[in-house]
């Protein structure tokens, strides 16, 4: 736990917490330390010993270009007027009113880590899960890393249309020799070797316009080697109220997902090993089960109604139909938790906020902000937080300026590294992780896989306080 001693300064400098590590909280920290305007210092908190949020946890480890971004989360931590304490959870270690004692601002960047439920009978069945589970499970997520999934069923079924579905049913399509090139948890690719899976069917209650997929994502599926896509023969015979709005309003995300859609209906069958079916314009009814385990979905087949706002709804029929399944997956949005004491919003699952400066009861908090997914929703990719989190720190800064207080420093404050100490809470400095890290790429170099992740915090502080020490 050594940290650099920031409590002796000139000038004095305005102190701010950033509690989450993601790419909100770095984007916002490096937004701190880039302004010229006013001096401060950053002392960014999460609750795992580990950085960088989703981008370690959440995105798929076959997709490590987009891990990239961790060079410049690295850069912006090598400031000066930087500290990281990981392993120190807000509510656990240090509360809402020890940080506003300690801090002139705080900012929660905390994202979205739980998900959405469906709200139909089943939805508990053992092997019924979230997505959110598979995907922090494979990625190695200390939370996730007692979860079992039952991979001897040889159909699985991913409920919703968005990116988290799109990766889920890339990682059960992979061949082994293709996980075994990445950073996937140790217990998912043993356990992925021997999946028995054989046919994944993606759900979605509207249709091809509204899927919420992505094109760069959804053309991988047709680069699977084992795997081909399968769509119903009419699943591009489009409502009225689609094809007026492809014609008229859709953006280009939406065209060229159309077109990928076309490619994939007309490529003729190859006989692969694996089948992804696509399936529009269902809604899952119930999760039926046998002696307590999942046994097979049903669904409902919906139309799409246009309402008068203008927007498209899935509306049910009576056709039904029903898919043998041992394996469902819920992929319909992440949730936001609430953070203890601080204001929360049960029904968007965020913190109330106007441009990031935190609301509680309807008025302004003076002095906390938020930014990410627990600001606005789980929605958008990586980049899409660098914007929200300016927004956060532009208003943050001029509340501090336009305050008429002096910095907290002005009144010998101290530093909550010794709060910390006090309460013998063993936190990870940045020089900390960078031997973790260093630790998990050398064990990864000797497999030919980037790193081989640490999966518990135990074992994440033990191989820490032996390199620390050593
Ligand atoms: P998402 O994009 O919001 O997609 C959620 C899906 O669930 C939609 O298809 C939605 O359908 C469906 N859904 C919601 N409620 C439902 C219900 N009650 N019944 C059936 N279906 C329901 O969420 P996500 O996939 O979790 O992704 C979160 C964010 O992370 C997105 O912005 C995504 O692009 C991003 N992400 C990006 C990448 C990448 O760039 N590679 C990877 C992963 C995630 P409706 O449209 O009908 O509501």
């Amino acid at each position: 736990m050594t940290q650099p001693d920031l409590t002796c300064s000139s000038p004095p400098y305005w102190r701010v917490a950033v509690i989450g590590s993601g790419p909100a909280g770095f984007y916002a920290v490096g937004e701190l330390l880039k302004q010229q305007e006013m001096p401060v210092k950053v002392d960014l908190f999460d609750r795992l010993p580990t950085p960088y949020g989703l981008v370690r946890g959440g995105v798929a480890p076959d997709h490590q270009k987009i891990k990239a971004v961790c060079k410049i989360f690295d850069r912006i931590a090598g400031q000066e007027h930087f500290r990281y304490f990981g392993n120190v959870e807000f509510g656990r270690d240090l509360n809402r009113s020890e940080m506003l004692d300690h801090y002139d601002a705080v900012l929660y960047t905390v994202g979205s880590r739980s998900d959405r439920k469906l709200g139909i009978p089943g939805e508990d069945l053992e092997g019924s899960h979230s997505a959110t589970e598979f995907v922090g499970w494979y990625n190695a997520h200390p939370d996730y890393r007692d979860k079992r999934f039952n991979l001897d069923s040889e159909q699985a079924v991913i409920i919703g249309m968005g990116n988290v579905a799109i990766d889920v049913a890339r990682i059960l399509s992979h061949r082994h020799e293709e996980l075994a090139q990445t950073d996937i948890s140790d217990e998912a690719l043993s356990a992925l070797a021997s999946s028995r899976v054989k046919d994944i069917w993606i759900i979605g209650r509207r249709g091809p316009v509204q899927a919420a997929f992505t094109p760069v994502e959804a053309r991988e599926l047709m680069h699977l080697p084992e795997t081909e896509v399968v769509l119903e023969a009419d699943a591009l015979d489009l409502d009225p109220a689609s094809q007026r709005f492809l014609q008229e309003e859709a953006g280009k995300d939406i065209r060229k997902n159309i077109d990928l859609l076309e490619e994939m209906l007309e490529t003729p069958p190859r006989e692969k090993k694996k089948r992804l079916h696509i399936l529009f314009l269902v809604s899952p009814v119930e999760i039926v089960g046998e002696q307590g385990k999942v046994s097979s979905i049903k669904l409902r087949r919906n139309q799409l109604v246009e309402k008068p706002d203008g927007s498209i709804r899935a509306e049910g029929t009576d056709r039904m139909l029903e898919l043998k399944t041992g394996l469902v997956f819920r992929s319909v949005g992440y949730r936001g938790e609430p953070l203890p004491g601080v204001p929360f919003d049960e029904k968007s699952g965020t913190i109330p906020n106007e441009q990031g400066q935190i609301l509680e009861e309807g008025s302004p908090c003076p002095r906390e902000y938020t930014a990410g997914w627990i600001k606005r929703g789980p929605s958008g990719v990586v980049g899409t937080n660098k914007p929200d989190a300016i927004e956060s720190v532009k208003k943050m800064l001029s509340a501090l300026d336009s305050s008429g207080k002096k910095p907290l420093e002005t009144k010998q404050v101290p530093d909550i590294a010794q709060l910390l100490r006090n309460r013998e809470v063993d936190f990870v400095s940045f020089q900390d992780w960078k031997l973790l890290e260093d630790y998990e790429t050398k064990a990864g170099e000797a497999e030919g896989r980037p790193r081989k992740k640490v999966g518990t915090v135990k074992e994440m502080m033990e191989v820490v306080r032996s390199l620390r020490e050593g």
